[in-house]
Formats: structure tokens, C-alpha cells, sequence
């Protein structure tokens, strides 16, 4: 028989999910590039009723949040069709710190006059319950990227809100592995699976999950309607990089650990943004809100953004790329990209992989000795 998430860890889940369990069926979800199928069976077009293959992803993301999934072509296109549920003059609530194409899709959507944004430190619980009363989108992302900002789900999630009012969570940063937004009384996560689930920089895909079955509907009918379908080698791949996604996560974010508190002891280190820092502004929500504290850190050099593109230029183990949650480091000036301006200038946000983890310092080091050689010479903070 098929084991069922709610009898397994996270950890086994991952493993197990979305396989076969008839006898001489390939152990691994086959790879079924299909636009339709022969009449009179479950499918009949993969535009709505999808195939195989995205079928095993969504059965492997719902059973790590315990709700209904829904896959799409990129996290972007997950998370449009959760926009595209709100009725015209609706209010739509956003972080100060989120993702730039969710604060673009906001901005756009509000232009044309579908919705009118409020935004809010996402800090500020006492603003995020105030607005749960009168919004009808209430959408958060925490850790926040590229602040690491970390919200209390906890207490947001349960304060009353409009009847039909939706709560979605972007949980990209933290995974399911580490924060379950579903079990704290969000309508839906999100997931870009671009990310930690893919897991290697190869593919884009996003889902979304729910418990609430008319969303659920809903989000499929706009997949459907919308065109917002996943490419099946994607979820095929996203499947397979999913399998490794405990172990991937557990490393990296230990080694993310140790290299937050290396940074803020070195010399060229203004100041190191990771939730689980004692000196992060939300280290005592992160405590009590995530399992983890994840991968992804910021650190801000001193001498400002030249510094820090030399930095960039000089890692050789970390890759100067944009993207996170895969199994090589990343590491980008976030102040550099066309509508990011209003960032720190010198903040670098590093997506640490599975590296070794004194392999990865000694190339940090040694990059930002060669961008600043005098900073060595100062006594360590
Ligand atoms: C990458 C990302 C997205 C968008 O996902 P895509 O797969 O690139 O469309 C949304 N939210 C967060 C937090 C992300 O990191």
C-alpha cells in the first residue's frame, strides 16, 4: 500500500512520495509529455487536467503542507493566480521587505486599478492583525527576502479577518521543512520550487497549497484558464531534486549558521542579517516560528557597493549568481538590480549551498581580502 504523509515525517515523505505502488511500474514517476489523452479516462487535455508527472509534484508539495496542491509554470505564476482570485477594489495588504516580482505583480495590478495596497513592516504584528479585519489579500513572505525578516505567522495567521478573505504565505525561504503556514491558519503557501524543491538550478516551477477546496478549484481553474501551465520535465525534475530536500537543507543551513557568526566577527562586516544571529532584529520570533532558520543570510560590507561588486567578483567557489535554495552558493549585490535600489548598497545575500563549510569561508575570505586588503589589518569586532 501507498503510505500516506499524515504517517510519515517530512523527511520520509520526501522520499516516498509520488511513486508507483502497482507491481512492475517504474519505482520513479515516469516523465509523460502528454497534451492529451484517449477519451474516457481520468485526463483528456494536460492544460486542465494535467498529467502524470505534474500530478506526483503536487502529490509530494501537498503531503509536506498537508493540503491540496496546485503546480505551475514558475513560483511568479503560482503566486498571479492567488492575485488573480481577488474581486475588483479589493484591499491587498504587503510587506515592507518582499520579493520583487510580488511588490511589481502588486504595483501593476493596483495601476490598473484592481486593488489598492497597504503596506506593512512586517515587524509589526499588532498592523498585521489590525489589517487582517479589513483586507481581502493578506500576503506575507517570511523569512523576507533579501532582509530575512521573519513575521509571526503564529499570531497573524490566527487573528480574524474578513469572511472570504485570503491569508497566503510565501514559504520559499523557510520550506515546509521549516515552517508549515497551513498549521498556523494560512489559506495558502506558496512555493516557488524553483528553489529549495528543484534544488538545482535547472528548472522553474511554483505551487500552491491549500486545505480550502473552493480555492483549490479555483487556482486550478485559473491554471487552467490562464495557461500557467508546469513543463512535465520540470516536475519530473523537481520531483527528483525534492527527494534529496532534508538533507540538502539540514547541511546548508548549518553551515549557513556557522558562517553568519564568522561574518560578524570579520573586519570588513558592517552587519549580517540571518534569523538565527542573536542580533537579528526577529531572532526571538524566528525561535518560536521556524524549525530552522534556513540558508540564506545578507551580510553588508563596508565601503560600500564597489566593495561589495569586488567581493562578487572574487568568490570562486561561491557562484556570483542570482537564485537560492540550490546545491551550489550563490551570492549577488541585491542593491544592483533595476528596481532595488532602495536596498543597502553594499548588502550581498548569500544563498549557502552544500559545500563544504570551510571551504566556503576560506572563499569568502579570501574574496573580501582581495577586495579590501587594509580590512584584514583591522582588529577583529
Ligand atoms: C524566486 C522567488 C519567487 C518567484 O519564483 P519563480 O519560480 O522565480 O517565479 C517568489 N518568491 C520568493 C521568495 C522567491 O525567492
Amino acid at each position: 500500500m501507498h503510505p500516506h504523509s499524515d504517517e510519515l515525517t517530512l523527511e520520509s515523505w520526501l522520499v516516498t512520495a509520488g511513486r508507483a505502488s502497482e507491481p512492475g511500474a517504474p519505482l520513479n514517476v515516469p516523465l509523460v509529455p502528454a497534451s492529451n489523452f484517449i477519451i474516457g479516462g481520468a485526463r483528456e487535455y494536460s492544460r486542465d487536467d494535467g498529467t502524470p508527472t505534474w500530478q506526483a509534484l503536487e502529490e509530494l508539495v501537498g503531503g509536506l503542507e498537508s493540503g491540496q496542491a496546485v503546480a505551475f509554470a514558475s513560483g511568479m505564476a503560482a503566486i498571479a493566480a492567488v492575485f488573480d482570485q481577488m474581486p475588483a477594489g479589493s484591499i491587498v495588504v504587503l510587506p515592507d521587505d518582499c520579493y520583487q516580482g510580488v511588490a511589481g505583480l502588486a504595483a501593476a495590478g493596483e495601476q490598473r486599478g484592481r486593488w489598492a495596497i497597504q503596506r506593512i513592516a512586517l515587524d509589526d504584528t499588532t498592523g498585521w492583525i489590525r489589517a487582517c479585519a479589513q483586507a481581502d489579500l493578506v500576503w506575507l513572505e517570511s523569512p523576507s527576502n533579501p532582509l530575512l525578516g521573519v513575521a509571526d505567522l503564529q499570531a497573524i495567521c490566527a487573528a480574524p479577518r474578513r469572511p472570504g478573505a485570503i491569508v497566503a504565505v510565501d514559504n520559499t525561504f523557510a520550506t515546509p521543512l521549516n515552517q508549515r503556514p497551513l498549521d498556523f491558519g494560512a489559506t495558502v503557501s506558496l512555493q516557488s520550487a524553483t528553489k529549495f524543491i528543484g534544488g538545482h538550478s535547472d528548472l522553474l516551477a511554483g505551487v500552491a497549497t491549500t486545505r480550502d477546496d473552493p480555492l483549490w478549484h479555483a487556482l486550478r481553474k485559473s491554471r487552467e484558464l490562464a495557461g500557467a501551465t508546469p513543463g512535465t520535465l520540470e516536475c519530473f525534475l523537481a520531483v527528483r531534486g525534492a527527494r534529496t530536500m532534508a538533507l540538502r537543507l539540514q547541511r546548508a543551513q548549518n553551515s549557513a549558521m556557522v558562517l553568519a557568526e564568522r561574518l560578524e566577527r570579520h573586519a570588513l562586516v558592517e552587519r549580517v542579517r540571518y534569523p538565527g544571529l542573536p542580533s537579528h532584529p526577529t531572532h526571538a520570533t524566528a525561535k518560536r516560528v521556524l524549525k530552522g532558520f534556513g540558508t540564506i543570510l545578507s551580510f553588508d560590507v563596508l565601503g560600500g557597493a564597489a566593495t561589495a561588486d569586488a567581493v562578487c567578483r572574487n568568490v570562486r567557489l561561491v557562484r556570483h549568481a542570482t537564485s537560492l535554495g540550490a546545491v551550489e552558493s550563490t551570492m549577488e549585490r541585491r542593491a544592483a538590480i533595476p528596481g532595488q535600489e532602495h536596498l543597502p548598497p553594499a548588502l550581498l545575500r548569500l544563498s549557502v549551498g552544500i559545500e563544504d563549510v570551510g571551504d566556503l569561508w576560506r572563499d569568502l575570505e579570501g574574496a573580501m581580502s582581495v577586495a579590501r586588503p587594509d580590512a584584514q589589518r583591522h582588529p577583529s569586532k
